[in-house]
């Protein structure tokens, strides 16, 4: 087999951990049941399963099991949380987003507005950070919801999530966060952190793609959230389909391996992060970091290069896995709309790559990556000035 480029693509998504694939085996196998066919043993232990995947993430996000209902991902999670929430409400209603969030969240917010509902996009630093004071500044009387991620899927920003917690309570508004790209990777505490709305995926967190889930907060205020899908009431009436068994086996799994690896293994993906940010400056002494120096996520390293064309540098890329922007949204070859929001010229945009660093990254990938992708950029450049 030829040999494979080094994968550093771990926020579009992860391998699935061979131990989680041991867990979600016997699912497939012998375990087969429906977890709604609660007459036989097949379907008890289906159940008995999925209930025990519910508690190992109630568990990493202390909350209560009954506030997690599983989905097919965290698009799905992001809709029934907007699309859920707005059906029950009157067409007044405001809805507030960052300018940052996930496609998952803005093409429903697009959708909602389309359908008359008032919606405001907050902008962000040139970091990419959302300030509690803007958000604050969105919210009006009629404001029915309000979503921001936790950390972003591009440029790893972290965003002051427990300080816009808390300017929503204080003005009564719910609060729906996209936790995709924090999960496993920040502490995600619901006791002190008051998002009413979380989402969350697990093909990020090492395990298999196609589940996730949303947290729905119990508490004095009662959360309407109308299903988008329905069919025979699964998930308490919230989302109904057949549960995936082995998948929501695989996700718990991840969960509680990630949250026991976390302290240990996010210290060493920001030494690494830091060696292929130190190395590729030293070749390339006019990069650009993109997000938050400091309060990013540990494996997350975002750069543009100037004077570079950006298509040429992505085809040269052989020897290495990585992202211009979001992979969700390269269907469309538009810059970046985070990069755009934190003011970054399209054309630099374009010439920037995502860095995911994860489990399986070594050392010696992080000085081969930062080799080549200073090689495939003095190349280019010196191609551009023989051009000229
Ligand atoms: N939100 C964020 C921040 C993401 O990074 C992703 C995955 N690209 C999603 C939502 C969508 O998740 P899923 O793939 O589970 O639908």
């Amino acid at each position: 087999m030829p040999e494979r480029p080094i994968y550093l693509d771990h926020h579009a998504t992860t391998p699935v951990d061979p131990r989680v694939l041991e867990c979600m085996l016997p699912y497939f196998r012998e375990q087969f049941g429906n977890a709604a066919s609660l007459n036989h043993v097949y379907g008890r232990a289906a159940r008995d399963a999925v209930e025990a995947a519910r508690d190992e993430l109630a568990a990493v996000l202390r909350c209560q099991p009954r506030e997690i209902t599983f989905t097919s991902g965290a698009t799905e999670a992001n809709n029934l949380a907007l699309k859920g929430i707005f059906a029950g409400l009157p067409s007044t209603a405001h809805l507030v987003v960052s300018a940052v969030e996930h496609r998952s969240v803005l093409d429903p917010a697009a959708r909602l507005e389309r359908q008359r509902y008032a919606v405001t996009r907050v902008p962000v630093d040139s970091f990419g950070r959302v300030h509690p004071d803007a958000v604050s500044a969105a919210i009006r009387p009629e404001t029915g919801l309000v979503s921001v991620m936790w950390a972003n899927n591009e440029v790893g920003t972290i965003n002051p999530i427990a300080e816009i917690a808390a300017v929503c309570r204080a003005r009564n508004v719910l609060l729906h966060c996209d936790a995709v790209q924090a999960l496993g990777r920040l502490p995600i505490d619901l006791e002190q952190v008051p998002a009413d709305l979380v989402s969350l995926s697990a093909h990020k967190v090492y395990g298999p793609q196609g589940v996730g889930a949303l947290y729905v907060r119990r508490g004095p205020r009662r959360i309407v959230l109308t299903p988008q899908i329905d069919g025979g009431g699964h998930e308490q009436g919230r989302r109904s389909g057949t549960l995936p068994v082995p998948l929501i086996v695989g996700f718990g799994a991840a969960c509680r391996m990630a949250e026991a690896e976390r302290e240990r293994e996010q210290p060493r993906l920001a030494t690494l992060r830091v060696q292929l940010w130190e190395a590729i400056r030293t070749r390339i002494p006019d990069a650009v970091l993109h997000g938050d120096p400091e309060k990013r996520l540990a494996g997350n390293l975002h750069v543009g290069f100037p004077d570079v064309d950006g298509d040429a540098l992505l085809t040269g890329l052989t020897k290495i896995a990585v992202s211009s922007g979001s992979a969700c949204t390269t269907a469309a070859p538009e810059p970046s709309h985070v990069l755009r929001a934190m003011g970054v010229a399209d054309r630099l945009s374009r010439a920037s790559l995502r860095f995911g660093l994860g489990r399986e990254t070594t050392n010696r990938d992080i000085s081969s990556a930062a080799t080549h992708v200073a090689d495939v950029v003095e190349r280019l450049r010196r191609q551009m000035t023989n051009d000229k």
